[in-house]
Formats: C-alpha cells, structure tokens, sequence
C-alpha cells in the first residue's frame, strides 16, 4: 500500500497485515476443534450474504465483538510506517498493550528539516471550561501571526541544532533545540484488538484533532483489511472488545 499523507508533512503506510477476517473465525473455532483447513466451512468469511456460511461466519465475529470474547481478535497483525510530529507519538505511545514500536533515533542520525506547522484553517481556540472545551477556529489575523512566528521559531532551533552539530555537539545532546513538533517515523505493530482500543480512543472528537487525523487513516486501513470484524465493531458500538 502507498503511503498515504496525514497533515503537512505526514504519512501512514500499511506495511504488512495478516490474519485478516480468518484469523478471528479459526481461533475462535479451535475451542470446537472446527478451525482445521478440513471442517473450516469457508475459507472466505467475506462474500455474498446469501451464502450460508458466509452469513454464519459474519454473525459468529458480531457475538464474538458483541459479548467482548476480545482474545479471537488478537491473531492477526498490522504493521504500519508512520512519520508524525514528536507530540503525536508521544501520545500514540501511551498505547502500551499489544504494541510494538522503533522510532528514528535522534542519536544515530540527523533528523530531517520538516516540522508540524498547522494549516491556517487548523488553527483553533479553545472555549469553554475544564472538562467540557470546545475548538473553534482562530480568526485569520491572530492565526496567520502565530503561524508565521511557529515556522520562523522552528527555522531558527533547525539551523542551531546544525550548527550545534558543525561544532561536534553530539547529536543526541544538538537535538535539544528542536521542538515537538518536529517529525520522525516509527514503526507500529498491533493486531485488531489493540488496533481497536486505539481507534476508540483516538478517533474520536474528545482526542487531539493531529493524532485523530492519524487515527482516521488507521480506521480506513482496517475497515480494508478486516471488513468483517469492522462491521462487527460498527455494529456493536465501536467498542473495543
Ligand atoms: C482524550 C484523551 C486525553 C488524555 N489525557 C491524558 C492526560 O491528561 N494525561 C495522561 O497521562 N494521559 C492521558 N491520556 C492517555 C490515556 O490515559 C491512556 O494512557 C491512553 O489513551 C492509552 O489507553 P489505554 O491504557 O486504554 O491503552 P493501552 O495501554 O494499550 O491498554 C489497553 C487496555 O489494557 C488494559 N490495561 C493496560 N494497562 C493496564 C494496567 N496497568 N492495569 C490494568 N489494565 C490495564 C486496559 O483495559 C486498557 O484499556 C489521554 C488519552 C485520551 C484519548
């Protein structure tokens, strides 16, 4: 799959995905001994709803999403490539059951010149009280100021952390100029049920709108990739099982 362009400098690519729809019928079948190739009724759960096995399998997933029996969900894989601002994985880190990362070291390598600069029609305020804010958009002069300032702080820290560098600072200790909007890319691996807990949380209105934006293309790829167990999840609430 290609990547595909999350905010200004983003991207989320699907590496590898296996499993899919299969892998939660057979491992919930195996408690029958009815996963084997040889009394697997079909090895396609997706298909036309007139087909019986195909409407059998469709609704053994939506009990399994519906009475939260989350283990089936757990033997398939998703691995993506995604490049983010700093403050985006910092978030998306917090995500510690069922995920694997590696990141781009910002010891062993020199980080790129890109930085998070939001779009002005982006910039938001926040109203409202703890607990219950709101966003709306920042009128263009105040959000236009704010911009050009971020880029040219952003600029300036970039420059210094290479001249930083020039000097023999070792870079572990240069990078201290830059920001957390900086980008870096990172490997993430998961299977659905911990790609579910993600979705939930972070697509959703109450999350920061950046990583929501990373959160939507993630509920795309795995609406793809596991039709089946997404619709279950649709149907159920979109609750994590
Ligand atoms: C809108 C929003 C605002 C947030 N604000 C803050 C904030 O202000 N400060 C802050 O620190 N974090 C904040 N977070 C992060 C949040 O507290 C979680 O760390 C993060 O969402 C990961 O959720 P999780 O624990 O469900 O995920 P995972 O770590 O992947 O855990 C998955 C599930 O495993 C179970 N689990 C994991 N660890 C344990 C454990 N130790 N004991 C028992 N069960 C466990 C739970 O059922 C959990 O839902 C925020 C998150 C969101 C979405």
């Amino acid at each position: 799959m290609n990547a595909i362009r999350v905010l200004d400098h983003g991207e989320v690519e699907l590496i590898t995905h296996a499993g899919g729809d299969e892998s939660v019928l057979r491992s919930m079948l195996v408690s029958t001994g009815k996963d084997t190739s040889a009394n697997f009724e079909t090895t396609n759960p997706i298909g036309s709803d007139d087909d019986e096995h195909v409407r059998r399998n469709k609704g053994r997933i939506n009990f399994l999403m519906r009475d939260h029996h989350g283990t089936p969900f757990e033997h398939n894989i998703f691995t993506f490539r995604v490049k983010a601002p700093i403050f985006v994985l910092r978030e998306w880190h917090r995500h510690r059951i069922g995920w694997s990362y590696n990141e781009q070291s910002g010891r062993y390598m020199e980080l790129g010149s890109q930085w998070y600069v939001p779009a002005l029609k982006d910039v938001r305020k926040r109203v409202g009280k703890a607990g219950s804010y709101t966003y709306e958009q920042m009128s263009s002069n105040t959000a236009l100021m704010f911009l050009n300032e971020l880029d040219r702080v952003c600029g300036h820290s970039y420059e210094r952390y290479k001249v930083a560098m020039v000097n023999d600072i070792a870079p572990e200790q240069a990078r201290l100029f830059l920001h957390v909007n900086h980008y870096v890319s990172m490997y993430a691996t998961c299977n659905a049920r911990s790609l579910m807990n993600f979705l939930v949380l972070r697509n959703d209105p109450a999350a920061q709108w950046e990583i929501r934006e990373y959160a939507l293309r993630l509920e795309n790829i795995f609406a793809q990739q596991m039709p089946v167990t997404y619709e279950a999840f649709l149907r159920n609430g979109r609750i994590a099982p």
